[in-house]
């Protein structure tokens, strides 16, 4: 298993050494005497490497990481411990807020924030600011099912086309997790569309933006957006940068989610999830920071939650 690329860079390490690699085994090219392999582990071994996991096998930087014995150690699926984006009946979601909290609670996680969508976008039954305190009420009904688990009151809010946000400051600042995106104008030439994300990125009460660039795979792009400035200003602002794990998203991708790490970002994995199930979506976006080389600790998911309150409390 490996990209193209890596494997001839294997192939080119077996030469070195007097060896031609096939898919099963080593010729010694001296002897035509063969070493077969058992096991990918055996094949690193052989050329004097430590194992590269496949989600790493992409020709970039990995083989000579390998040979100093710097190899990054990635994020994996059981260092998650809370999903910080999800939909509810209360807008576009199939499943209550209780629902959606004993689903996450049954799959291990401590904590999880309710993100609906907010008053503009009409088309998903958006909140307006009166339904969103009726939906804390149900919040707190909910908390009081669990004893030790945490549900944050959030809102997944517009960046509208004028770059405005959908809700006031005032309002913001009584949620307990604000996630921005993009949903609409996502065609707007680069300078506009920048206005937007940076006027959220730059709102002190937004902790996130959710899949930056809006693009759907198969469906259409993502906005036109400058991503060094855009990690830039998310690294400034201690603004958390999403990989949506929904396998139609995957954005941030692995090679924005590696600059934007690198740049000392921290990384959201979120499922997005309208249902229940689409918590089994999770893997996708693991797979995704993992061939961004992102640790677990540049991921807020995998953090206590202590430690997560005390992040989102300073910004
Ligand atoms: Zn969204
Ligand atoms: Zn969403």
């Amino acid at each position: 298993t490996g990209s193209q690329a890596h494997n001839v860079k294997l192939r080119e390490l077996a030469l070195k050494k007097g060896l031609s690699l096939n898919e099963y085994a080593f010729t010694k090219l001296d002897s035509d005497e063969q070493i077969i392999c058992a096991d990918e582990e055996t094949v690193y071994k052989t050329l004097d490497l430590p194992y590269i996991i496949p989600m790493l096998r992409e020709n970039r930087g990995e083989i000579a990481a390998a040979q100093e014995n710097r190899l990054p150690v990635v994020v994996t699926q059981a260092d998650i411990v809370a999903d910080l984006h999800m939909h509810t009946t209360w807008s576009d979601g199939k499943f209550s807020i209780l629902e959606m909290a004993q689903a996450a609670h049954a799959r291990g996680m401590t904590h999880i924030a309710i993100t609906d969508h907010s008053r503009s976008l009409g088309i998903a039954n958006g909140l307006s600011i009166e339904r969103l305190w009726q939906q804390r009420k149900e919040i707190e009904a909910a908390r009081a099912e669990f004893d030790d688990f945490t549900i944050f009151h959030g809102t997944e809010m517009e960046i509208k086309s004028d770059a405005t946000l959908d809700y006031p400051d005032d309002v913001l600042a009584e949620l307990d997790f604000v996630i921005a995106s993009l949903h609409s104008g996502l065609k707007q030439p680069r300078a506009q569309v920048m206005e937007r994300v940076l006027c959220a990125i730059d709102n002190r009460y937004v902790h996130m933006i959710a899949h930056p660039t809006g693009r759907l795979l198969g469906k259409r792009d993502g906005a036109d957006l400058d991503m060094t400035r855009l990690i830039f200003a998310a690294s400034s602002s201690k603004t958390i940068l999403e990989i949506n794990a929904n396998p139609r998203r995957l954005d941030l991708n692995a090679d924005n989610a590696r600059r934007a790490a690198a740049m000392g970002v921290k990384i959201a994995i979120n499922c997005d999830a309208h249902h229940i199930e689409q918590f089994d979506l999770l893997h996708y976006g693991i797979a995704t920071a993992q061939r961004g080389w992102i640790s677990a600790e540049s991921v807020v998911n995998t953090w206590p939650l202590e430690k997560f309150k005390a992040f989102i409390d300073r910004k």
